[in-house]
């Protein structure tokens, strides 16, 4: 079958709400990232979008609440204790995570995600979520990004006012990570049987990585019901292992939200793409991340927004590629989508 025939199958498949098989992740991962195929590719996923999301385009913020030198050295991240980078323990404080989630919220974030190290603490996150719900007037979902969990810390989680958990299994675990995979298995299977969405993205992707390992990942989202998937590219921080190595090309990275686009379907309702690309939310990309505090992609904590990239400018992206995004609040408090 021609590879425009093949997509049109594939798409409408996906219109009638089929998940798309690994072998088809697998064939659109090996199109070369220019030329007519992949942007064939690239207005399907578009159209799906569409009717995935609505045409509805949602910012997704995240809050570093914690920097530390940290043992487990992850080869991509700045925390790493043996890249010397973050030599001191740094944390925001509840007053400051809830005056930046107020604000995000108010300038229209429809996620906000509360990230830690493994060292946080489990039960003072479920107190700060708690804290958060009853600070933050508005419509937006409460997120935690944190270590392994199991079944009762999901239900606490619940309790605590949270909706969705952003965990992945990797590209690399057990490699580039100190995490074997079974354990990351076993959270993903625990949030799945509770009543907790799961955000769980393709990451963090280098040009190294091979279609094999992409489709391996994308499918285990799938697989553990990832309401929202996507794909955040790697970036190399200057002291961390990967620095020296090339970064994932913009094309990639769109055909990759491209393909986990089509291939997620009517199943996987936001897909997101960070760092934020226009060819990737023009190829079906409907989510972009606005992100504060101890950020793993920047070697110190952020005062403001990372790379300068805030919701204004999130909205502005998703607008311009045809997609209706919540608006900022008016003076007298937030507003719905
Ligand atoms: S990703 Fe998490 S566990 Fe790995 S080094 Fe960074 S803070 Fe530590």
């Amino acid at each position: 079958m021609d590879m425009h025939a093949y997509i049109d199958r594939l798409e409408e498949g996906a219109l009638q709400g089929r998940l798309a098989a690994r072998e088809d992740v697998l064939r659109l991962l090996e199109l070369p990232s220019e030329g007519e195929d992949v942007r064939y590719l690239g207005r399907a996923a578009r159209r799906v979008a569409r009717a995935a999301s609505q045409d509805t385009g949602r910012i997704w913020s995240a809050i570093g609440l914690d920097s530390r030198p940290c043992p487990k050295n992850c080869a991509f991240c700045s925390f790493g204790e043996a890249w010397g980078l973050v030599r001191e323990e740094r944390e925001l404080s509840a007053g400051e995570v809830i005056a930046i989630a107020r604000r995000l919220v108010a300038a229209g974030a429809a996620w906000v995600t509360l990230r830690t190290t493994e060292y946080y603490g489990f039960d003072r996150l479920c107190a700060l979520a708690r804290q958060i719900r009853a600070a933050v007037p508005g419509e937006y979902e409460l997120v935690v990004n944190t270590g392994q969990m199991d079944e009762a810390e999901v239900a606490a989680m619940r309790a605590a006012g949270i909706g969705v958990v952003y965990h992945s299994l990797r590209l690399g675990e057990g490699v580039h990570t100190c995490f074997r995979p079974e354990e990351r298995l076993a959270t993903l299977r625990a949030i799945g049987r509770s009543p907790l969405r799961l955000a769980h993205l393709v990451e963090p992707v280098g040009p190294e990585h091979s279609n094999e390992e992409l489709a391996h990942v994308f499918m285990t989202a799938l697989e553990n019901g990832a309401s929202l998937s996507g794909v955040m590219a790697r970036v190399n921080v200057p002291g961390t292992p990967g620095a020296s190595t090339a970064e994932l090309p913009e094309a990639r990275l769109a055909q990759i939200a491209a393909v986990t686009r089509l291939c997620g379907g009517l199943r996987v309702p936001d897909i997101c793409v960070h760092p934020a690309s226009r060819q990737a939310v023009e190829w079906g990309a409907n989510v972009v991340v606005v992100e504060e505090g101890a950020v793993p992609r920047s070697d110190g904590f952020c005062r403001d927004v990372w790379r300068g990239f805030d919701v204004e400018q999130a909205r502005a992206l998703l607008r311009e590629a045809g997609y209706a995004v919540r608006p900022a609040a008016s003076p007298g408090g937030a507003q719905g989508a």
